[in-house]
């Protein structure tokens, strides 16, 4: 298992900065026991010009908000103030690259009444952005995601991560690099903790939101497709149309993008260095340090030319 701390390290907890190693919390929490918590993933990139940035710390800690007030979880912090403590706390811990993850979860109690009280840890470890293509091999696992009439799916809670794993587990233990979970109907929705898009004759696509998560990151995608004048659709997409795609990736926070070299036995056609993915990940790259998406324009006009 990966080393996410070390004697010196600290977490953020409940309004004062503590040792990781000596942080403790209650065996009999109900969060524990029934997987009943609420928790966010955020980066931040040390930019271009050597300052560190949580990348849209704001949307991250509204999330994390909200994800709370659905599962009934008091939440007394506020976004500000939870934005200024993991500065605080990425200084105090020397990083720059890194992951954050806040938790909110609850006290004893091994009833499933509402609680009136709820707790809050920051912690941080370092991560390096990603800088090359894995190209994952991806496989359609045989768990769908919940039905949202089930559980609440523009909440980030920790229970629905038990799905998550199964599917991941399953795909690796197939041999391939991770899986692609679909909807109770059985079209594309989501990968265990990265949203997916799909390219198809120079235009890219995503499934629509109320199965999945969501993503910041493909938000983010979103809105650097408009910038660069790349043509995103937001549907429903069942798997054959995947299994015809040119390519396909994964985004989210920690994923960044990734594309991937084939669903289950089907091999995409289009190499990732040709795509208009590939674009969007320089372009996504540039974002978060904050650089400039000249590359990404000028690499976008030089295919644009290579087609006409
Ligand atoms: N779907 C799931 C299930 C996830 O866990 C994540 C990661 N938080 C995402 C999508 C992507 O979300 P984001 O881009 O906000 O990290």
């Amino acid at each position: 298992m990966a080393a996410y701390y070390n004697n010196e390290t600290l977490i953020y907890r409940d309004g004062a900065f503590v040792k990781a190693a000596e942080a403790k919390m209650d065996l009999y929490s109900q969060s524990l026991h029934y997987g009943y918590s609420v928790f966010e993933g955020i980066r931040s990139y040390r930019t271009v010009s050597g300052e560190t940035r949580i990348f849209r710390a704001e949307e991250h800690y509204d999330r994390l908000q909200r994800s709370a007030e659905a599962l009934n979880l008091p939440y007394h912090w506020n976004t500000e103030e939870l934005i200024r403590a993991t500065y605080q706390l990425l200084e105090k811990n020397n990083q720059q690259d890194a992951y954050i993850r806040p938790i909110v979860y609850g006290p004893a109690n091994m009833s499933f009444s509402v609680n009136t009280e709820s707790f809050i840890a920051i912690q941080t470890w370092e991560m390096s952005p990603f800088l090359g293509n894995k190209a994952l091999r991806v496989f359609t696992s045989s768990f769908q995601r919940p039905n949202p009439k089930a559980f609440n799916m523009q909440a980030k809670a920790a229970g629905h991560y038990v799905n998550s794993i199964m599917a991941s587990q399953e795909a690796k233990a197939k041999g391939f690099d991770e899986a692609l979970l679909t909807d109770l109907d059985g079209f594309v929705a989501e990968g265990p903790g990265a949203n997916v898009f799909v390219e198809k004759d120079g235009q890219l696509f995503t499934p629509s939101l109320g199965h999945i998560l969501p993503g910041l990151t493909r938000k983010t995608v979103l809105e650097l497709c408009t910038q660069l004048g790349i043509t995103v659709t937001e549907k429903k997409i069942s798997l054959e149309e995947l299994k015809s795609a040119d390519t396909a990736f994964f985004c989210g926070t920690a994923a960044e993008t990734v594309g991937w070299s084939g669903i289950d036995e089907t091999v995409f056609p289009l190499k990732w260095e040709d795509s208009l993915s590939y674009v969007v990940q320089k372009a996504y790259l540039a974002t978060v340090t904050e650089r400039s998406l000249d590359e990404a324009k000028n690499l976008l006009a030089r295919k644009m030319e290579a087609v006409v």
